[in-house]
Protein backbone atom coordinates (compact mmCIF):
# COMPACT_ATOMS: atom_id res chain seq x y z
CA UNK A 1 0.00 0.00 0.00
CA UNK A 2 2.24 2.20 0.81
CA UNK A 3 6.34 2.74 -0.68
CA UNK A 4 9.51 2.52 1.22
CA UNK A 5 9.88 6.11 2.50
CA UNK A 6 13.48 6.07 1.13
CA UNK A 7 12.13 5.88 -2.85
CA UNK A 8 11.11 8.68 -4.46
CA UNK A 9 8.00 7.78 -6.18
CA UNK A 10 7.52 9.03 -10.20
CA UNK A 11 5.40 11.90 -10.48
CA UNK A 12 1.82 11.13 -10.94
CA UNK A 13 1.23 13.28 -13.57
CA UNK A 14 4.69 13.32 -15.77
CA UNK A 15 6.25 9.92 -14.49
CA UNK A 16 9.35 11.46 -13.91
CA UNK A 17 11.70 10.46 -11.07
CA UNK A 18 13.76 12.35 -9.23
CA UNK A 19 12.98 15.26 -11.40
CA UNK A 20 10.00 16.06 -13.30
CA UNK A 21 9.73 16.45 -17.18
CA UNK A 22 10.48 19.83 -18.77
CA UNK A 23 6.40 20.29 -19.57
CA UNK A 24 4.86 19.27 -16.45
CA UNK A 25 2.15 20.75 -15.26
CA UNK A 26 3.17 20.92 -11.68
CA UNK A 27 5.82 23.77 -12.38
CA UNK A 28 3.22 25.82 -14.84
CA UNK A 29 0.79 27.88 -12.83
CA UNK A 30 -1.26 28.41 -16.16
CA UNK A 31 -1.74 24.81 -16.78
CA UNK A 32 -5.52 23.84 -16.51
CA UNK A 33 -5.10 20.14 -16.49
CA UNK A 34 -2.54 17.51 -15.63
CA UNK A 35 -4.69 15.00 -17.26
CA UNK A 36 -7.31 15.22 -20.07
CA UNK A 37 -9.98 12.15 -20.81
CA UNK A 38 -12.64 12.35 -22.89
CA UNK A 39 -16.09 12.54 -22.74
CA UNK A 40 -18.87 11.89 -25.42
CA UNK A 41 -18.84 14.98 -27.39
CA UNK A 42 -16.23 16.82 -25.51
CA UNK A 43 -13.67 15.91 -22.54
CA UNK A 44 -12.62 16.46 -18.99
CA UNK A 45 -9.39 18.28 -17.53
CA UNK A 46 -8.00 16.96 -14.20
CA UNK A 47 -6.92 20.40 -12.54
CA UNK A 48 -3.51 20.47 -11.05
CA UNK A 49 -5.18 22.26 -8.14
CA UNK A 50 -6.96 19.02 -7.52
CA UNK A 51 -4.86 16.33 -8.04
CA UNK A 52 -4.44 15.37 -4.30
CA UNK A 53 -7.68 14.56 -4.62
CA UNK A 54 -7.79 13.08 -8.17
CA UNK A 55 -3.68 12.16 -8.77
CA UNK A 56 -4.70 8.37 -9.21
CA UNK A 57 -6.70 6.00 -11.14
CA UNK A 58 -8.35 4.77 -7.83
CA UNK A 59 -8.94 7.97 -6.63
CA UNK A 60 -10.23 9.27 -10.22
CA UNK A 61 -12.91 6.13 -9.74
CA UNK A 62 -13.68 7.30 -6.23
CA UNK A 63 -14.83 10.97 -7.80
CA UNK A 64 -16.28 9.70 -10.51
CA UNK A 65 -18.50 7.50 -8.55
CA UNK A 66 -19.43 10.25 -6.36
CA UNK A 67 -20.31 12.39 -9.49
CA UNK A 68 -22.46 10.14 -10.72
CA UNK A 69 -24.99 10.74 -6.97
CA UNK A 70 -25.20 14.68 -8.07
CA UNK A 71 -28.27 16.81 -7.61
CA UNK A 72 -28.84 19.31 -9.87
CA UNK A 73 -30.75 22.57 -9.39
CA UNK A 74 -31.83 24.99 -12.55
CA UNK A 75 -30.39 28.11 -11.95
CA UNK A 76 -33.78 29.77 -12.28
CA UNK A 77 -35.20 32.25 -9.75
CA UNK A 78 -33.89 31.30 -6.61
CA UNK A 79 -33.26 27.37 -6.59
CA UNK A 80 -33.45 25.62 -2.97
CA UNK A 81 -30.62 24.28 -1.78
CA UNK A 82 -29.42 23.01 1.39
CA UNK A 83 -27.58 25.41 3.65
CA UNK A 84 -23.92 23.63 3.80
CA UNK A 85 -22.92 23.19 -0.52
CA UNK A 86 -25.23 26.82 -1.10
CA UNK A 87 -22.83 29.22 0.87
CA UNK A 88 -20.05 27.07 -1.21
CA UNK A 89 -22.15 27.22 -3.86
CA UNK A 90 -22.51 31.27 -3.58
CA UNK A 91 -18.74 32.04 -2.89
CA UNK A 92 -17.53 30.08 -5.79
CA UNK A 93 -20.72 31.91 -8.26
CA UNK A 94 -18.98 35.38 -6.62
CA UNK A 95 -15.40 34.09 -7.56
CA UNK A 96 -16.63 33.43 -11.52
CA UNK A 97 -18.06 37.21 -11.78
CA UNK A 98 -20.09 37.88 -14.83
CA UNK A 99 -19.40 34.40 -15.98
CA UNK A 100 -22.13 33.26 -13.30
CA UNK A 101 -24.87 34.83 -14.92
CA UNK A 102 -24.28 31.94 -17.70
CA UNK A 103 -25.24 29.51 -15.18
CA UNK A 104 -27.58 26.63 -16.25
CA UNK A 105 -27.47 24.48 -13.06
CA UNK A 106 -25.46 23.92 -9.98
CA UNK A 107 -25.05 20.24 -8.08
CA UNK A 108 -24.12 18.99 -5.17
CA UNK A 109 -23.43 15.72 -3.49
CA UNK A 110 -25.86 13.99 -0.50
CA UNK A 111 -23.24 11.67 -0.78
CA UNK A 112 -19.37 11.97 -0.07
CA UNK A 113 -15.84 10.12 -0.27
CA UNK A 114 -13.81 8.83 2.21
CA UNK A 115 -10.12 10.09 0.86
CA UNK A 116 -7.01 10.87 2.55
CA UNK A 117 -5.22 14.08 3.11
CA UNK A 118 -1.95 13.16 3.53
CA UNK A 119 1.15 15.16 3.67
CA UNK A 120 3.11 13.75 0.76
CA UNK A 121 4.01 16.03 -2.21
CA UNK A 122 0.38 15.86 -3.90
CA UNK A 123 2.64 15.34 -6.93
CA UNK A 124 4.69 12.19 -5.45
CA UNK A 125 2.10 11.04 -3.28
CA UNK A 126 3.01 7.50 -2.10
CA UNK A 127 -0.57 6.41 -0.83
CA UNK A 128 -2.74 3.57 -2.46
CA UNK A 129 -0.45 2.79 -5.56
CA UNK A 130 -1.86 -0.86 -4.85
CA UNK A 131 -5.51 -0.23 -5.65
CA UNK A 132 -6.19 -2.31 -8.46
CA UNK A 133 -7.72 0.06 -11.31
CA UNK A 134 -11.33 0.72 -11.52
CA UNK A 135 -11.55 0.30 -7.94
CA UNK A 136 -11.90 2.72 -5.04
CA UNK A 137 -9.66 2.94 -2.57
CA UNK A 138 -10.58 1.69 1.01
CA UNK A 139 -9.11 3.58 3.08
CA UNK A 140 -11.06 2.64 6.33
CA UNK A 141 -9.46 -1.01 6.13
CA UNK A 142 -5.60 0.19 4.75
CA UNK A 143 -3.51 -1.34 7.16
CA UNK A 144 -0.64 1.35 8.81
CA UNK A 145 -2.76 4.74 7.80
CA UNK A 146 -3.28 7.30 9.94
CA UNK A 147 -7.05 7.61 10.63
CA UNK A 148 -6.36 11.61 11.42
CA UNK A 149 -5.43 11.65 7.82
CA UNK A 150 -9.46 10.85 6.82
CA UNK A 151 -11.10 13.43 5.20
CA UNK A 152 -15.09 13.26 3.99
CA UNK A 153 -15.26 15.37 0.84
CA UNK A 154 -18.88 16.21 -0.81
CA UNK A 155 -18.36 17.91 -4.17
CA UNK A 156 -20.42 20.64 -5.89
CA UNK A 157 -20.42 21.80 -9.82
CA UNK A 158 -21.41 24.72 -11.60
CA UNK A 159 -22.72 24.46 -15.21
CA UNK A 160 -21.79 26.89 -17.61
CA UNK A 161 -23.76 27.55 -20.71
CA UNK A 162 -21.37 29.32 -23.15
CA UNK A 163 -22.71 30.19 -26.71
CA UNK A 164 -21.46 27.01 -28.16
CA UNK A 165 -20.01 25.59 -25.16
CA UNK A 166 -21.23 23.46 -21.56
CA UNK A 167 -19.22 23.59 -18.99
CA UNK A 168 -18.91 21.69 -15.69
CA UNK A 169 -16.69 23.10 -13.08
CA UNK A 170 -16.54 20.43 -10.13
CA UNK A 171 -15.34 21.63 -6.89
CA UNK A 172 -14.46 19.43 -3.85
CA UNK A 173 -15.47 20.73 -0.42
CA UNK A 174 -12.92 20.70 1.63
CA UNK A 175 -13.51 23.41 3.92
CA UNK A 176 -13.45 25.01 0.85
CA UNK A 177 -13.58 25.05 -2.36
CA UNK A 178 -11.15 23.13 -5.31
CA UNK A 179 -11.64 22.81 -8.51
CA UNK A 180 -11.02 19.43 -9.52
CA UNK A 181 -12.23 19.14 -12.60
CA UNK A 182 -13.45 20.80 -15.88
CA UNK A 183 -15.82 19.26 -18.16
CA UNK A 184 -16.49 21.24 -22.05
CA UNK A 185 -18.90 19.88 -24.11
CA UNK A 186 -19.61 21.26 -27.36
CA UNK A 187 -23.32 22.11 -28.54
CA UNK A 188 -24.11 24.67 -31.03
CA UNK A 189 -27.81 26.29 -30.42
CA UNK A 190 -29.58 26.79 -33.71
CA UNK A 191 -29.23 30.94 -34.94
CA UNK A 192 -32.17 33.25 -33.22
CA UNK A 193 -32.57 30.55 -29.97
CA UNK A 194 -34.30 31.83 -27.09
CA UNK A 195 -32.00 32.25 -23.60
CA UNK A 196 -34.29 29.79 -22.06
CA UNK A 197 -34.21 26.72 -24.65
CA UNK A 198 -29.85 27.69 -25.00
CA UNK A 199 -29.73 26.41 -21.35
CA UNK A 200 -32.22 23.43 -22.17
CA UNK A 201 -34.95 25.50 -19.58
CA UNK A 202 -37.52 23.88 -22.67
CA UNK A 203 -40.60 24.35 -20.41
CA UNK A 204 -39.60 28.07 -19.97
CA UNK A 205 -39.26 29.06 -23.17
CA UNK A 206 -42.45 31.68 -24.34
CA UNK A 207 -41.89 30.04 -28.02
CA UNK A 208 -40.83 33.04 -29.57
CA UNK A 209 -38.48 35.64 -28.78
CA UNK A 210 -38.05 39.91 -28.38
CA UNK A 211 -38.55 40.60 -32.41
CA UNK A 212 -35.41 42.55 -33.54
CA UNK A 213 -35.44 46.75 -34.53
CA UNK A 214 -36.58 45.59 -38.09
CA UNK A 215 -39.00 43.27 -37.34
CA UNK A 216 -42.40 43.44 -37.12
CA UNK A 217 -43.43 40.32 -35.14
CA UNK A 218 -41.75 38.21 -32.65
CA UNK A 219 -39.11 36.06 -34.33
CA UNK A 220 -40.35 32.17 -33.60
CA UNK A 221 -37.54 30.09 -31.37
CA UNK A 222 -36.03 27.56 -33.15
CA UNK A 223 -35.81 24.86 -30.73
CA UNK A 224 -36.83 21.82 -31.64
CA UNK A 225 -38.86 21.35 -28.54
CA UNK A 226 -41.67 23.86 -30.00
CA UNK A 227 -42.19 21.29 -33.17
CA UNK A 228 -42.57 18.07 -31.28
CA UNK A 229 -39.55 16.69 -33.12
CA UNK A 230 -37.09 16.52 -30.03
CA UNK A 231 -33.62 16.73 -31.05
ZN1 LIG B 1 5.98 15.93 -13.03
ZN1 LIG C 1 0.08 10.39 0.20
ZN1 LIG D 1 -36.47 24.21 -26.34
ZN1 LIG E 1 -37.71 27.88 -27.26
Amino acid sequence: MTRPPNAIPPCLACRQTPGHAQLCPCDDDEATYYLQHSLPGGHRDWTPAGIRYTGTPARRTAVRALMATTCWARMHGNPELPASPGLLIKAILAEFGSTSRRTARIGYTSDYLTTVDCRCDPWRCTHEHDTAAGTSPDWLTNPGLDLDLLVNVTLVAVEIRWPELWQTYWFADVGGAVNLAIDSVSEISPPGISVACHRRWCDLCPGDTKPGPRDRARTPCPCSCHTGTPS
